[in-house]
């Protein structure tokens, strides 16, 4: 069980103050507009608010939910009032608003002045790199900061982009008005390398393994339409269980049955292995079990095959809330199942998942557990032809991996040598040795 620590939660409550002050519909709000669409870019007066805002974009909503979160926290770091900028809407449609008496939406794009803000990216001019690539003094910024700066932090970012995790730069930063930020990934463990940021992220988690979840618990309440079908079959299928296991089978585009029965073969075998399930049929079978000592598991996945085989094995006891079969995009029904099946592993006294999978990391960190974890090649490599051995590796915490991390250690301006041994508190990733998390 983790507990939020007394500074997190005093700081929470002054941001929530800060939002509701600076928020949509304020004097502030509109007055940091008009200054936008005048292109002003007179640094923002003490008594001012400052800006953040998460654009999102066409990714998984793990990924989307990891960079939600991440915004946030470096917006209470840096005080600054967060919006999101929604992708097809849906955010509303998922999400309770998390901040009192305000809202967290980006208010309508078209009426933003920045209507370009989809199509920022890594090439545009207003991108953290390219405006240090392209300034030949960083001094000129301190005295005219550019009225806003594009934060590009996607998989992609270049080493310029990633200066945004040195100090000299959180410095510059501090004067623009508004944030633009884009990524996809889980950002705290490359915040917490930022020397500037480290005390004050020391004080607000000082246990380091249960940051996201934390942030998580705080930030992503299901909307009334999700909750309802969480608790239902909560309710339905699962409580009362002596004990349940969660399974998470991520599934790519294009698998093979070959494919599929390493994958079951690599699950069932980490299962045996690690004592998490009954053997077959000792289970369900057997008269004496009351539920209480049963073991029931869930899984969730994109192929309903998955499951069969499970349920075979086992002889019952086993659930699958949906088979969506594929991924897919700008569809609000299907992120809404995606998201009760997040919360729904989190219930489970056990977890097993699928290496390199932002949705499982989700699952994981608001569960506040460290998870059994399948290693998998890269989409883009050619899958496993044989179950790996071991097997599942017992995740270091239950922190989300950082995908892009960045390589140069800004005091000391040279790379790491052992990225993954930059401070006691982060570690290469078990899924891919050159992601690194939080432990
Ligand atoms: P990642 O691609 O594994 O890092 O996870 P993401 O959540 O970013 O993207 C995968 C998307 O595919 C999810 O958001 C869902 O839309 C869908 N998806 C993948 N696995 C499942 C699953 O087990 N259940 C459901 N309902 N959707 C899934």
């Amino acid at each position: 069980m983790h507990k939020p620590s007394p500074y997190l939660v005093a700081k929470l409550r002054k941001h929530e103050a800060l939002q509701k002050r600076c928020g949509p519909g304020t004097a502030p709000y509109a007055k940091a507009l008009r200054q936008l669409e005048s292109g002003g870019s007179a640094a923002a007066a003490d008594d001012d608010c400052r800006y953040l805002v998460s654009i999102s974009y066409n990714r998984g909503l793990g990924n989307r939910i990891l960079a939600i979160a991440s915004a946030f926290l470096y917006a209470v770091l840096t005080e600054r009032a967060l919006l999101i900028e929604q992708y097809h809407g849906d955010v509303a449609a998922l999400f309770c608003e998390p901040f009192p008496e305000t809202t967290w939406l980006f208010p309508d794009g078209r009426r933003f002045p920045l209507r370009i803000l989809r199509d920022l990216d890594g090439k545009s001019k207003e991108s953290l790199g390219n405006l240090l690539k392209n300034t030949s003094s960083s001094s000129s910024w301190s005295d005219r900061p550019p009225p806003y700066v594009y934060l590009n932090l996607e998989g992609g970012a270049d080493f310029h982009d990633k200066l945004f995790y040195c100090d000299e730069q959180q410095r510059l930063l501090r004067g623009a008005p508004w944030l633009l930020m884009k990524t996809d990934c889980y950002l705290a463990p490359g915040l917490f390398l930022a020397p500037s940021l480290q005390g004050e992220l020391h004080r607000m988690f000082p246990e380091k393994n249960a940051v996201f979840h934390h942030l998580g618990r705080y930030l992503f309440h299901p909307a009334n339409a999700v909750w309802h079908n969480i608790t239902a079959y909560h309710r339905e299928h699962l409580a009362g269980a002596g004990k349940l296991v969660g399974i998470q089978l991520r599934v790519y585009r294009g698998e093979t049955a070959q494919v599929s029965q390493v994958v079951l073969d690599q699950a069932l075998s980490c299962a045996r292995r690690e004592k998490l399930l009954p053997a077959a049929g000792t289970n369900t079978t057997n008269a004496t079990l009351s539920l209480s000592e049963q073991t029931t598991v869930l899984v969730t996945s994109l192929n309903p095959w998955y499951y069969e085989r499970i349920r075979d094995e086992l002889g019952g006891g086993v659930h699958q809330p949906s088979q969506e079969r594929w991924q897919r995009s700008e569809d609000t029904a299907h992120d809404m199942k995606a998201l009760s099946e997040m919360y729904l592993l989190s219930t489970c006294d056990v977890l097993l998942t699928s290496g390199m999978s932002t949705f499982g990391y989700v699952a994981q960190g608001l569960a506040g557990q460290a998870p059994w974890l399948m290693p998998r090649r890269p989409p883009w490599e050619a899958p496993a032809t044989e179950v790996p051995d071991p097997p599942c590796v017992r995740a270091a915490s239950p922190e989300p991996c950082f995908h892009s991390p960045s390589s140069y250690n800004c005091a000391a301006r040279r790379n790491y040598d052992d990225i993954g041994k930059a401070a006691p508190f982060v570690r290469r990733c078990e899924d891919a040795s050159w992601w690194i998390k939080l432990v």
